[in-house]
């Protein structure tokens, strides 16, 4: 059934290309009391402790004045994109680091993310026959929320790492005092990551041509490896059997693909400072990244990131985990998209199987029953995450179970899965137990590099790549 899925995917690919624009509701424009500030009267939740704020002010007006990391148009494309996705005529994946680090900023390591993510929608797009809509967790994936203030080593309490763009990992006084410049570094890192992406995905690097290149060399000799460059062999084929018909190799999605960024919209002062009006629309948009997401501990619906998220018109997502009520989601979602518009919100279910399988039923029938469109994605992560030998961790199987009954109860109920959020690195780390690779406890000290949580290694992320495109086709 190799032939016709792919040509079904090329098909759609073209359809989506020339679809119109998405018109945004004039009803929107100016509806409520919204702007770029009006969050800093409501309480904002994990915020850093700066002790002088005039310098914050300093680092975020030279932020104001940089130019936006996206654009726009691009976010439109995107949430038409997601939109697809809550129909299951495309599928999303998001991945990349917990956190991206200053200290594991290169472009080695931006590549073979990138080259994994092309990789992982290949197998996707083959086995599902759908569009694969690419969200990196990068380019300002920098700021993580943190369950306690403090963190105390042998009697000694210093603040939590909060993630580069506030304060440094190593626990020392000085490396954990939030430094607004931080932020100013944070732009710059992502602004050249992104410049990186952008050449990757339209510069020919992406190019369904060079689909038998992205296998990673320390992959080429694993199972997964293998089964991908079947994969790869049989595009290729039929790459050729399209040029023998004619097809003109010039067409973009032979020669380039979308990718766009994402990270969770937690650093309030960095976000206002990036959001910009759009000279098209006349239309607030936080140019940080195409995507932001609002996080399990900050979606309170009278509080700062809410308010924010609620006024700018990218596509956004919110991180639900099982102490989410039916009846409050519904609230959630109707103040976040309260026009109903399809592709503007995601819900990033992320509970562990065992309660997904309990709890995620009656939010699906809440939302259904108040009409509400939004794109369902799984993060089989953040429900998973265990310490083990001193180290946090995570355990494939486990990840996997989620994605299962995450398809499951989608089946039960008549909905769509719409996507995966992954945390995973191109690099051959050893942070998550188990997989194909069998990456056992005493392996996890071995290379664990993450500052904050585990990562799927190239070989694990794969294989979860190839589970799902199996659920996918089901
Ligand atoms: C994350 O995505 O890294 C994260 C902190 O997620 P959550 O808000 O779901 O805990
Ligand atoms: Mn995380």
């Amino acid at each position: 059934r190799s032939m016709p899925v792919l040509s079904r995917r090329a098909l759609s690919v073209k359809a989506i290309a020339s679809e119109p624009r998405i018109e945004v509701p004039s009803s929107l424009k100016g509806a409520s009391a919204w702007s770029p500030v009006t969050w800093r009267s409501k309480p904002a939740l994990q915020q850093p402790d700066y002790q002088n704020r005039d310098e914050v002010v300093k680092a975020c007006e030279e932020i104001a004045r940089m130019p936006p990391l996206i654009f726009a148009g691009e976010c439109r494309t995107l949430q038409q994109r997601l939109a697809k996705a809550s129909t299951g005529d495309a599928f999303v994946l998001f991945g990349g680091d917990c956190a991206e680090a200053f200290s594991q900023f290169s472009a080695n390591r931006i590549r073979d993310l990138y080259r994994l993510l092309l990789q992982m929608s290949i197998v996707l797009a083959f086995g599902g026959g759908v569009p694969i809509v690419k969200l990196g967790r990068i380019a300002g994936q920098f700021a993580k929320p943190r369950s306690a203030p403090t963190e105390t080593i042998n009697g000694v309490t210093l603040p939590a790492y909060r993630g580069d763009i506030i304060n440094g990992p190593e626990f020392t006084e000085e490396t954990r005092r939030c430094d607004p410049w931080r932020l100013v570094r944070a732009y710059n890192q992502s602004a050249a990551t992104l410049n990186l992406l952008r050449g990757f995905s339209y510069g020919g690097y992406a190019g369904l041509s060079r689909v038998s290149q992205w296998n990673l060399e320390f992959m080429k000799n694993t199972q997964e490896g293998h089964a991908y460059m079947d994969i790869a062999k049989r595009v290729d084929e039929a790459i050729q059997f399209m040029i023998a018909c004619g097809m003109d190799t010039n067409m973009p999605f032979m020669r380039e693909t979308e990718f766009y960024t994402c990270h969770e919209c937690l650093l309030l002062d960095y976000e206002e400072a990036l959001t910009r009006l759009d000279s098209t629309t006349d239309l607030w948009y936080g140019c940080s990244a195409h995507f932001l997401w609002c996080g399990e501990r900050t979606r309170q619906l009278d509080h700062a990131h809410v308010e924010y998220l609620r006024g700018v018109n990218n596509p956004i997502g919110v991180k639900v985990s099982d102490k989410m009520d039916p009846n409050d989601i519904v609230s959630l979602i109707a103040s976040l998209n309260p026009h109903n518009t399809p592709g503007r919100l995601s819900i990033i279910v992320r509970m562990g199987a065992k309660k997904l399988r309990e709890k995620f039923p009656a939010l699906i029938e809440a939302v259904q029953r108040s009409g509400q469109t939004v794109t369902w994605v799984c993060d089989p992560m953040h429900g998973n995450t265990e310490t083990v030998s001193g180290y946090k961790t995570r355990r494939y199987d486990n990840v996997r179970a989620e994605i299962e009954a995450f398809f499951d109860v989608h089946d039960k109920m008549g909905t769509v899965p719409g996507g995966v959020h992954l945390e995973m690195t191109g690099d051959n780390v050893t942070e998550c137990i188990g997989g194909g690779a069998s990456i056992s406890e005493d392996d996890l000290n071995s290379r664990y590099h993450t500052h904050c949580d585990p990562r799927l290694n190239a070989e694990q992320s794969l294989e979860i790549a190839f589970y799902v495109a199996q659920r996918l086709r089901q």
